[in-house]
This record gives structure tokens, C-alpha cells and sequence, in this order.
């Protein structure tokens, strides 16, 4: 369904990704007579990040003690394991080890392992070679940290059940239906949207409160309700290649690196997914369009966009070389197969099937740092999540939570809900 079905609502809930999903269902769960709609502009819910992820239900070792990261990723990991056996959704604990290849990453691995306890995360341990090899009998490493609780999901299956419980609770979403404009006038927000299904109409419905949770888009949601376009979202598209079939066994669960703490991502890695196949990689480049899955997928204006802002030049300056880097290995097979190696040294380039890529939305400020924890800001009866990268699908029933929290705090909602 392209159209809502009513011109007003009392909460609006922009994106059909998981976090959009889960702040919906929440909302609904304690309040059930709100009039709640979410509005997806892709023909199908979970159609970005949420569906191109690697389905992995983070344990929460590695965010920094008493950020928004590590407080709902370690509670978002135990209750997505709970819903899902609610909810009859296969989950896998494979385990992961976290392993460190020589002396010098040493001391980052204890940081790391020192970092997981104070977030409470269960059943850690650090392990020598010996216990890796019978872990995982082909990863390379002198010393690992355990993580056995670490599982993994099919992330599109976890938002179709969100997404069934907003519709069993009489909430309504509406897919192949853009947003395209904010207008404020007292205590009441327009919408200005666009049904892209055939026959194409544009309309606007009218809301109290409004949530948006854009994914690769929310720094232009934000900006369409305030322009002060303080926060910018640099895609990152990251490519993974498959194991054929036959050396799947290479892997039992999942083999990280330990990460380097200057950069926002875990570095390249392998992953047994549910449906049994092993991901290797990804890397991390520039997209060249906010939704650009392939390499040749180019919007020159979202490109301009980024290639001369301010805060993109001060972060490329700051990380050219690892930049020049990826790029390398992107273009170059070997080069990604020698950093799997370090990893994995039996891997060859003919082990490796091109496999999927996904684009993970990244906020980068104005001073060109990389926005490190969740990021979610209020307006007058709006709020924006502006940064949710990983983990935010493992901790997306929680950052619901905290969403409808922080509504709480500044929304009327038992004065429209009757
Ligand atoms: C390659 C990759 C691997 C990852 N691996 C993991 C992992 O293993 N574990 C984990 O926990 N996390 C992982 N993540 C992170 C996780 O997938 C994201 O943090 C999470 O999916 C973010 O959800 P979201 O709802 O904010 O964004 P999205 O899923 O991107 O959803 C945003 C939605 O908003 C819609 N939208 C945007 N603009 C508009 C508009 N104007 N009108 C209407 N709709 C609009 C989009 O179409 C989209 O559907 C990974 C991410 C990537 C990319």
C-alpha cells in the first residue's frame, strides 16, 4: 500500500528499517490507542542497512563503558534472543573469537577483554592458541577472547515480525511512500509525501509527533525540520566475498580482528550466517551514491555533496592513507586475500565467491570526526535518530525503548492517546 489511509496521526514514524520497526512497536505497546503510522519509501520494509546486514546479534565488548552503544547492545543482545524465541525466529549461537595475530596487538586485546567485562558482558574469556585451534582449528592468532554467546539472526525476518506486531497492535505502515517535506505550525506537523506505485500521487498528512529513522537518509530527514546541518551521513559500502561451499567448514562461528580504535569499523572478518554460508570481509569505501551497493553505482549530486563538504576534507585528510588502502582492495582480489590471510592463512583467491555489500550510513560532524555512539536528538515534538550504526539491529528493541523514553520526557502522549 502506497497511500495512508487517514490525513492524520498522533505519531508518524519516518523509515521501515529496525530501528524505525522497533520504535513503532513500542510506542504501540504502551500506548495502544495512539494513531501510529510508519512510512517506508522502498517497495518493501528492511530494504538498506537492515537487510544487508551481516545478521550477527552483537554480546557488546567493544563500545566504550556507559555509552548509548554499550548500554543497549548488551541488554538489546539478551532480549533479541528472548523475542526471537517468542517468536519462533531461528537464532544460531555459533561463538566468536576476537584474535590477536601478533605481540603488538597484545595490550588492545586486553583493553578489549578489560572493556567487555565493564559492560557485563556474559561469559567472556581470554584464550592462548591452543583453545583458539580447537575453537576455530584454521584462524591464525597467539591470543583471542572468547565470546561464546555471540549469535547470529536473519535481521529481515526480525523487522517482518516488528512489523507484524505494529499491525497487530492497529498500527499502519505504508511502503513505496516518500517523505519530502517538514513543516511545523504550532503543535501540529505536516508531512509533505510522495507515493512512488503507479498512479503516483503526492500528498500531505498532518501529525503531533514525529519520529525519523532514516538510516543512509537521516541526516536529510533531520535537516528537513531544521537546517542546521551539523551532522552529514557519509556512506561506507563495505564488499564481502562468499566461501564456495566446500570450504565453509574453514569456519565454525565467527573470526574477528582485534579492532584499531581510530577507526568506526571491526576491520575485515569472517562470519558463518545462518543460512550456513561464510562471509569474508567487508572493507570499508566511499559510496558513491547514499544507496550505491555496486561500484558503478554513481549519484554525482550526493557525490558533490560529500567530496566538498568541510568536515569530509578534514576526515580525509586525517585518514588518506587508510583510505588509499581500501580503496586498493577493492579494486585489487589479493590485496583483500592477503588481509584474510592474516586471519586465515590456507585462504586462496579461488576459495572466494564474489558475495553481497552492504552500505553502513556513518555520521561524521562538523569538526570531520567520525561520530562514535548512537546518536538521537530532540526537536520540538520530533525525534531524529541521526546515527545507528552496528550494533543497532542486535540492539533495536532497546534503542526503541530509549526512543519512547526520551518521548516521555517532552511528549503530551497521554493527552493524544484516548
Ligand atoms: C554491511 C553491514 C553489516 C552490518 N552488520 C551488523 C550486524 O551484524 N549486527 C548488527 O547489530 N548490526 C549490523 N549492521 C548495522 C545495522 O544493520 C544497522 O545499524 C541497522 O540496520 C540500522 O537500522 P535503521 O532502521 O536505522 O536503518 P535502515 O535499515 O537503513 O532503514 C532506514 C529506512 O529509512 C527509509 N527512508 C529513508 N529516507 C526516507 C524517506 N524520505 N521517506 C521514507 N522512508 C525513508 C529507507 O528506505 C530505509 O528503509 C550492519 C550494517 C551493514 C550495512
Amino acid at each position: 500500500m502506497s497511500r495512508p489511509l487517514s490525513t492524520h496521526y498522533d505519531l508518524v514514524v519516518i523509515g521501515a528499517g529496525i530501528v524505525g520497526l522497533a520504535s513503532a512497536r513500542e510506542f504501540l505497546h504502551r500506548y495502544p490507542k495512539l494513531r501510529v503510522l510508519v512510512v517506508e519509501k522502498e517497495q518493501q520494509i528492511a530494504s538498506h542497512q537492515t537487510g544487508h546486514n551481516s545478521g550477527v546479534i552483537h554480546t557488546g565488548i567493544y563500545y566504550a563503558p556507559g555509552s548509548l552503544k554499550a548500554r543497549t547492545c548488551v541488554e538489546g543482545h539478551r532480549r533479541m534472543i528472548e523475542y526471537c524465541a517468542e517468536k519462533g525466529i531461528r537464532v544460531e549461537k555459533y561463538g566468536k573469537v576476537i584474535v590477536a595475530i601478533n605481540e603488538n596487538e597484545l595490550p588492545r586485546l586486553d583493553n578489549l577483554y578489560q572493556r567487555g567485562i565493564a559492560n557485563g558482558v556474559q561469559g567472556l574469556e581470554m584464550i592462548g592458541a591452543e583453545r583458539l585451534k580447537e575453537i576455530e582449528p584454521h584462524a591464525a592468532g597467539i591470543k583471542a577472547i572468547w565470546s561464546p554467546t555471540t549469535s547470529v539472526v536473519n535481521y529481515k525476518e526480525v523487522a517482518a515480525a516488528y512489523a507484524e506486531d505494529i499491525r497487530a497492535a492497529g498500527g499502519e505502515i505504508v511502503v513505496e511512500c516518500k517523505l519530502t517535506a517538514i513543516t511545523q505550525r504550532e503543535d501540529q506537523i505536516t508531512l509533505g509525501l510522495y507515493g512512488s506505485f503507479a498512479p503516483h500521487w503526492e500528498g500531505e498528512i498532518t501529525t503531533h509527533y514525529l519520529i525519523t529513522c532514516g538510516g543512509l537518509h537521516s541526516d536529510l530527514l533531520a535537516n528537513m525540520a531544521s537546517p542546521e546541518r551539523d551532522m552529514q551521513i557519509i556512506p561506507f559500502r563495505g564488499d564481502y566475498y562468499l566461501l564456495k561451499p566446500e570450504k565453509r567448514s574453514l569456519v565454525n562461528g565467527m573470526i574477528y580482528p582485534v579492532p584499531d580504535p581510530r577507526f568506526p569499523f571491526l576491520g575485515v572478518h569472517f562470519t558463518r550466517l545462518i543460512s550456513g554460508e561464510v562471509k569474508a570481509g567487508p572493507n570499508a569505501v566511499l559510496a558513491f551514491a547514499r544507496e550505491g551497493y555496486g561500484r558503478k553505482d554513481v549519484d554525482f549530486k550526493e557525490l558533490r555533496e560529500i567530496l566538498t563538504s568541510t568536515s569530509f576534507i578534514r576526515l580525509a585528510m586525517k585518514y588518506w592513507r587508510m583510505g588509499a588502502l581500501e580503496m586498493y582492495r577493492d579494486y585489487v582480489k589479493s590485496a583483500y586475500v592477503k588481509a584474510l590471510q592474516q586471519y586465515m592463512p590456507e585462504i586462496t583467491g579461488d576459495d572466494l565467491l564474489p558475495g553481497p555489500s552492504g552500505v553502513r550510513a556513518q555520521a561524521l560532524a562538523k569538526n570531520g570526526k567520525l561520530v562514535d555512539d548512537f546518536l538521537i536528538r530532540q526537536g520540538k515534538n520530533m525525534i531524529h535518530v541521526q546515527n545507528a550504526p552496528s550494533p543497532a539491529a542486535t540492539a533495536s528493541l532497546v534503542i526503541g525503548e530509549h526512543i519512547v523514553n526520551e518521548a516521555q520526557k517532552n511528549f503530551a502522549l497521554e493527552a493524544v492517546a484516548v
